[in-house]
């Protein structure tokens, strides 16, 4: 079983319920389970700033399959939980669920790049991720905490509650593991 990291954000809606709803929906759909999920974390839009804040997290799962599949079943979730592609890139959404990284594999497809191509830019991505697993290695040799120590990202992000927000969820909110 490999770990498999999953970058969460919302700002449209009840974010705190739609993103605990996310990580609910995903249990039940991968094969794996949830391991560790960091802090909630308020931070400023990037990209199209002239929009709500979000709130972000980084959830660790633990388990098997392709990453197309885990890809799947992040559109799927984020589908059913009201998001339409259909507003601006980078504009509100109710969820929005990255596939960061899945252990040991690097892809660049037309509709998955791995690790996510942006994650080395996001302090939003980067400080949740430190949190949860701060030693992990992606492909390249990278450390996660290293990776944090050297992103230029100077966006505000202001953790706004522990790792409880998911209590009740697969292992989360019992401390990290
Ligand atoms: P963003 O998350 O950058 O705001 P979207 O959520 O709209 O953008 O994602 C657009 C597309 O990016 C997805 O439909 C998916 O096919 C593609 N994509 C490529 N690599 C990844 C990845 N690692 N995780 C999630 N989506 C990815
Ligand atoms: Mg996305």
């Amino acid at each position: 079983m490999k770990r498999i990291f999953i970058g969460l954000g919302s700002n449209q809606g009840d974010s705190r319920a739609l993103l605990r709803q996310a990580l609910a929906d995903l249990e039940a759909r991968v094969d794996g389970h949830l391991e560790a999920v960091s802090s909630l974390y308020r931070t400023a839009p990037v990209g199209y700033t002239a929009q709500p804040d979000f709130l972000n997290a980084v959830a660790q799962f633990r388990g098997t399959g392709e990453p197309e599949e885990w890809l799947d079943h992040c559109l799927a979730v984020e589908a059913g939980l009201g998001r339409h592609r259909d507003g601006p890139r980078w504009g509100p959404r109710p969820v929005d669920l990255d596939l960061l990284a899945v252990e040991g594999q690097s892809l660049a497809t037309p509709r998955l790049t791995l690790p996510h191509p942006r994650l080395y830019e996001r302090g939003f991505v980067l400080i949740p991720w430190a949190e949860v697993s701060p030693d992990f290695r992606l492909p390249y040799g990278s450390r996660i905490d290293d990776l944090l120590n050297q992103c230029p990202d100077s966006g505000r992000v202001e953790p706004t509650e522990g790792p409880e927000w998911a209590e009740g969820l697969g292992h989360a909110g019992e401390g990290s593991e």
